[in-house]
């Protein structure tokens, strides 16, 4: 046998096994030199390979609330229905944006608009399952991904309305143009693939309709298609 590992400065990121010669008799120093040396370039390879791999894993985190962010959304939204289709389960989109966001932050200043952000956020990542993809969508705007929702939860409306009251019960008060105390609340808009979309694209914009009629019906509403 000759056994090399593989090293790249102090870490060891596996080893290389040669059990045989093509010629018979045992192997030779330059047998070791000449797979010292592949070690060496391989190890420089595979580390490189993962560093690339975890600095592609952070650029999909929005380093604000550590939710996923938009890019990472754009990617795995079309495979999620991909997967959907293949597996034959329904497949949710709910589009969440915070309501009257500008005057939270012209009441109680931007710093406190980026703490209530993170507010929001970690309530959002509580209430849905694990298996659902909670995404910042833009500043002030998430998207949920919800793999295996059924009708009988009402296409995932009703899962998104409990992480509505939760952040309408969260006490993030602010004073509204009108000069009324009020909690920060969300409206959000969901649709439901197959049933409603038969596409990504076509599931974003039902999702998206459904939010902006939730927003112009006076907000602090979940909205299906
Ligand atoms: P609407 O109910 O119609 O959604 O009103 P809105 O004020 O929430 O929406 P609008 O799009 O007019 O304004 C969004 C505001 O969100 C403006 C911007 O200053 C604020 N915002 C966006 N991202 C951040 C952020 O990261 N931190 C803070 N503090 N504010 C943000
Ligand atoms: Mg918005
Ligand atoms: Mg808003």
């Amino acid at each position: 046998y000759m056994i090399v590992p593989l090293v790249h400065l102090r870490d060891v990121l596996g080893v290389i096994c040669v059990t045989d010669r093509l010629e018979p008799g045992p192997f030779t120093d330059s047998d070791v030199a000449y797979m010292e040396a592949f070690a060496e370039s391989l190890s420089l390879t595979i580390h490189n390979g993962m560093q690339y791999r975890a600095a592609d894993e952070l650029a999909t985190i929005d380093e604000g609330t550590q939710l996923f962010n938009r890019r990472y959304f754009n990617r795995v939204l079309p495979q999620e229905v991909v997967r959907a289709k293949r597996y034959e389960h329904d497949l949710t989109l709910a589009l969440i944006d915070i309501d009257f966001f500008k005057q939270y932050n012209d009441s109680n200043g931007h710093q406190a608009g980026d703490h209530a952000l993170a507010a929001v956020a970690r309530i959002l990542k509580d209430s849905f399952r694990e298996a659902d993809i909670v995404v910042r969508y833009g500043g002030e705007e998430f998207a949920v991904i919800m793999p295996g929702t059924t009708q009988e939860d009402g296409n995932g409306v009703g899962i998104v309305e409990r992480a509505r009251r939760q952040i309408e019960a969260a006490n993030l008060m602010f004073v509204d143009s009108m000069g009324n105390r009020r909690p920060l609340t969300v409206s959000g808009g969901v649709a439901t693939f197959p049933h409603q979309a038969q596409t990504s694209d076509d599931l974003f914009d039902l999702a998206d309709k459904a939010l902006y009629r939730a927003k112009a019906r006076g907000r602090n509403l979940i909205l299906g298609v």
